[in-house]
């Protein structure tokens, strides 16, 4: 879906949805591994702010790829039944969406199939099972599962990138491969805790539909402790990270610590640029000191 990332090493020579690979069970869906490790420490953090964090699906086997598949799309245009254009190409031939289904990947190309996507849902209050969805109108009284992973599964590793570009708000990949995010080596203990800012539960609720600049001020302090752990975690592994942090540590850095860079840059006035520079690195060290 014109969507690159890198994959763990161990799925190299394996196939997509005939994985040979061990794997994981989270909430009894097999999962790879290394995104296991990150949805242990992802629930913990979510479970902290109220948010019952489920899934509907993760590994799809090639046979479900198929079947979905099947259900979803026809190789003829079908008027009143389909969509009237080609929206995906299948051992060379283009098959049609049938209106009103979502979408699904052409067999063999899931992320599914690799056990990296999940339909993230959550967990109502009388019990049941419900997609994570966007609804900030209505977020009550049920836990908006989608703000909460909008503002922290960015730094568990965790990309909402295809998602966003087939309309699933439920639909994130697991997108760190080997690199462990530091969020979870936290978590695991394997890093020094920063201990985040004490906050009431429910926290993030109070964000919903403010605006961005609101956003932005909540997200400070717990930031600077985040990328205080970066700069440790850097020093620990003797990683020399200049320059564009984006560059260097792509997948823990995403959404949420982009927004909170710049923040960091607003308030100190540097340019807001989002690059984690020289000056933005020495300000962040100096907030780091006085972190305690
Ligand atoms: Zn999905």
């Amino acid at each position: 879906m014109g969507f690159t990332y890198t994959k763990p090493r161990d799925l190299q020579g394996q196939v997509n949805g005939k994985l040979t690979i061990p794997l994981e069970l989270w909430h009894n869906f097999k999962i790879h591994p290394i995104a296991y490790r990150s949805l242990k420490a992802m629930e913990a953090h979510a479970n902290k702010d109220k948010v019952a964090l489920w899934a509907t699906g993760i590994y799809r086997p090639y046979v479900t790829q198929v079947k979905m598949f099947n259900e979803r799309y026809v190789d003829h245009y079908i008027k009143g039944e389909t969509k009237s254009y080609t929206s995906r190409t299948w051992n060379g031939v283009g098959y049609y969406q049938r209106l009103g289904t979502a979408a699904a990947a052409t067999p063999g190309t899931s992320n599914h199939g690799w056990a990296l996507a999940a339909d993230f849902a959550t967990k109502t209050s009388s019990g049941g099972i419900r997609d994570v969805i966007f609804d900030p109108d209505n977020a009550g009284p049920i836990p908006n599962a989608y703000s909460w992973l909008t503002l922290c599964a960015g730094m568990y590793g965790w990309s909402w990138q295809e998602g966003r570009s087939t309309g699933e708000p439920w639909h994130w990949v697991y997108i760190s491969g080997d690199v462990i995010p530091v969020a979870v080596l936290q978590y695991e203990g394997k890093v020094p805790p920063v201990p985040p800012p004490s906050r009431k539960p429910g926290w993030w609720s109070d964000y919903i539909g403010k605006s961005k600049a609101t956003v932005q001020a909540f997200s400070r302090d717990w930031v600077v402790a985040y990328l205080q752990s970066v700069v440790k975690l850097a020093a620990s592994q003797a990683v020399t990270v200049t320059g564009d942090l984006a560059r260097g540590v792509p997948p823990i850095f995403d959404g949420a610590t982009d927004v909170a860079v710049k923040n960091v840059q607003t308030i100190y006035k540097l340019t807001v640029d989002g690059v984690v520079g020289s000056q933005t690195w020495t300000k962040i060290d100096e907030l780091a000191t006085n972190f305690k």
